[in-house]
């Protein structure tokens, strides 16, 4: 098949290009740079069946293709307030255009939503049918009402134009390829730990996520795309269900790394969710899916990353 993933130059989007690479399908990856890097599909540039384009997801493109990732979306919240109306136009005319082309070559499309989409949530764990208790005009609005928009897209062109629809609530997520700068809690503590610096606990430290290592999220994601079935347009929560305070994340990273560590606290930002766990019970129903890597696991393979990052090697 040629497959198009949106926001393929960046930390999910290069995994997956790599993946559905090594499957044997032409793959066009498609980024505006903004937090992604021509770095992480490197590699992959050798394939003739791999195609890079640059291009803006708020802008129309005509490509003919078989199956659309959209992935195109900063993720990290320092990188998603850094210019909030782009985001919300990414979100919101990335969708439109990306199920535009759907519709006009009946491509089957995935998009990329996201477990903010229940904000900070007063169900715990979330399973899918929780709508969330998400804050229309905070900080994080434009990222998680932007997802909630793209989310109300996909199920209209569905219902109005049939376009064959998928969504995938991706939970935090973490692994190699992520920025040293990208601000998020696992990439932050781990650099920190390396650098020999503090580490920077925001708030008390007992707010929990629950991470799930970026292989686990691809094979779920592609497993989501190629199964068919009455129900699977509507959302499907991917992630770990192991769940951590952000002080237990500190020490499991200090185990992967290998030394001690010091933390300080900082603020907590506005709207940061208390708590956060996948119920998965859809997916396991669905894909027959599950996460296979234990957190220690995971952040000693994303150490490794970190580790030849730093050093200005390997990336
Ligand atoms: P990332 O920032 O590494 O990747 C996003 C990619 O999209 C980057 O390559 C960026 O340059 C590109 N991009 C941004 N705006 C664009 C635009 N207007 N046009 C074209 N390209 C654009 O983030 P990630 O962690 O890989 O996240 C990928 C997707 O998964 C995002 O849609 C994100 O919302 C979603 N997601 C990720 C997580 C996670 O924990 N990593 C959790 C929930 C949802
Ligand atoms: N966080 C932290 N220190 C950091 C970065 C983040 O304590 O250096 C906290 C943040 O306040 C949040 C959690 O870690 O409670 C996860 O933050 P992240 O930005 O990774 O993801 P999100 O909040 O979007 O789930």
């Amino acid at each position: 098949m040629r497959i198009l993933v949106t926001g393929g130059a960046g930390f999910i989007g290069s995994h997956l290009c790599e993946r559905l690479v090594n499957e044997g399908h032409d793959v066009v990856c498609l980024d505006n740079y903004f937090t992604g890097r021509k770095e992480n599909i490197a590699h992959l540039l050798d394939y003739y069946r791999f195609e890079l384009i640059r291009h803006d997801v708020t802008l129309p493109i005509f490509l003919e293709v078989d199956q659309i990732y959209n992935f195109a979306c900063p993720a990290s919240p320092i990188h998603y307030q850094f210019n909030p109306v782009k985001t919300v136009k990414t979100s919101v005319m990335g969708a439109i255009n990306m199920l535009g082309m759907a519709k006009r070559v009946k491509a089957k499309i995935l998009q990329a939503s996201t477990s903010e989409v229940y904000g900070d949530p007063l169900v715990h764990p979330q399973p899918e049918s929780y709508f969330g208790n998400v804050n229309p005009i905070g900080l994080r609005s434009c990222y998680d009402e932007g997802k909630r928009v793209a989310e109300t897209l996909f199920m209209d062109y569905r219902r109005q134009n049939k376009v064959d629809t998928r969504i995938v609530r991706i939970f935090n997520t973490y692994g190699p390829r992520m920025l040293p700068d990208d601000g998020r809690v696992v990439s932050n503590f781990i650099v920190q730990a390396l650098q020999g610096k503090d580490l920077t606990i925001y708030g008390d430290g007992e707010q929990t996520r629950s991470f799930c290592y970026v292989d686990d999220l691809v094979e779920g994601i592609i497993r989501l795309m190629n199964t068919e079935g009455d129900d699977i347009h509507k959302p499907v929560n991917l992630g770990n269900p192991g769940e951590f305070t952000m002080n237990e994340l500190a020490s499991e990273v200090s185990k992967a790394c290998g030394t001690d560590i010091t933390v300080v606290n900082q603020p907590l930002p506005e709207d940061d969710p208390k708590q956060r766990q996948p119920d998965i019970t859809r997916a396991k129903d669905l894909l027959d899916w599950k996460p296979t890597v234990p957190l220690a696991e995971g952040l000693k393979k994303t150490v490794d990353h970190f580790r030849n990052a730093i050093r200005g090697s390997a990336v």
